[in-house]
């Protein structure tokens, strides 16, 4: 089963006719987890054909409106559409009162069920992953990044299987194997440890915004898919430490020194509206598998 990633929007703080505010979407099995939800989200949403309603959780990283501006709108839409599961809200300190304040304002009349948490740390775990966060360096403004990862499982091998010749009513029972069981067929034991193989699970991060800082490496260590903050290029390197961000070199540099298997950059201002191959460019230099993000663009891990 595989995790599909849906950028719904990849600019900073002002959008353009390209890009639209941060908001990335990550589909695994049931789970369908907002990351950011920047003003206009909930039309990206209806282009991209993917319903709200579907939404299981929402992680922010930061209380900035390039982040957060279509939180209101989304959750009146859901309170319109009678979302009936439990929406689950993680963010930084402050997001306990700030999700209050947009439901007392803007959604007073009809409520959805929210839980509301302020994390740091691993915060979940499910049957299939968990996710972690910790803080970014962000010019003093809470601000987390993410980590989602996938449990390791077990996978049958059918190679070592097809030679116990068994028919389907016996093949049923091969589940029970995945879960690290032996079970018997025809009174002969077949051990779990002899016919499975432990598949790695997929590790993705969320590194925005952030300056230069040791959690960002942390975060993106061996990840499959390390997605990190590029407001600025190559000859940005002042601006980027102003105002607590990343040059496009430096979020490769990340990438590199942390092993990562794939770079996407988003978060891309807009001067560079109409140079993203420029960009690319200067990324691959130093981190050969980077791409730049575009909205509505998809990739599966
Ligand atoms: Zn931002
Ligand atoms: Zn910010």
């Amino acid at each position: 089963m595989s995790i599909r990633i849906t950028f719904l929007g990849t600019s900073t703080a002002v959008p353009t006719a390209e890009r639209n505010h941060s908001a990335i979407l990550l589909n695994y099995k049931e789970e369908n987890i907002l990351i950011d939800c920047g003003e206009g989200t909930q039309r990206q949403f209806r282009k991209a054909k993917i319903n709200p309603n579907k939404l299981t959780r929402v992680l922010i990283t930061h209380w900035h409106g390039d982040h957060v501006l279509g939180l209101p709108g989304l959750f009146q839409t859901l309170a319109l559409n009678n979302y009936n599961k439990t929406l689950y809200i993680y963010g930084p300190r402050g997001t306990k009162k700030f999700v209050k304040e947009l439901f007392r304002v803007f959604v007073p009349m009809k409520k959805i069920k929210t839980e509301v948490k302020e994390v740091s740390g691993k915060f979940l775990k499910t049957r299939d992953f968990e996710i972690s966060s910790l803080s970014l360096s962000h010019g003093g403004t809470p601000c987390n990044g993410y980590l989602f990862e996938e449990k390791d499982r077990l996978r049958i091998d059918k190679n070592k299987l097809k030679k116990l010749k068994l028919n389907r009513e016996e093949q049923i029972k091969l589940s029970e194997l995945t879960q690290g069981k032996d079970i018997k067929i025809n009174n002969k034991i077949i051990k779990a440890k002899d016919f499975t193989y432990k598949q790695k699970g997929s590790k993705i991060s969320f590194i925005f915004d952030t300056g230069i800082c040791k959690n960002a490496e942390k975060l993106a260590e061996n990840s499959d898919l390390a997605i990190i903050d590029s407001t600025f290029d190559e000859k940005g390197e002042e601006l980027a430490i102003d105002y607590g961000h990343l040059t496009i070199v430096q979020a490769a540099k990340i990438a590199k020194k942390s092993k990562v298997k794939k770079l996407i950059l988003t978060h891309i201002s807009q001067r560079y509206d109409n140079n993203s191959s420029e960009l690319e460019k200067q990324a691959k230099k130093y981190f050969k598998d980077s791409t730049v993000a575009k909205d509505f663009m998809t990739i599966e891990v």
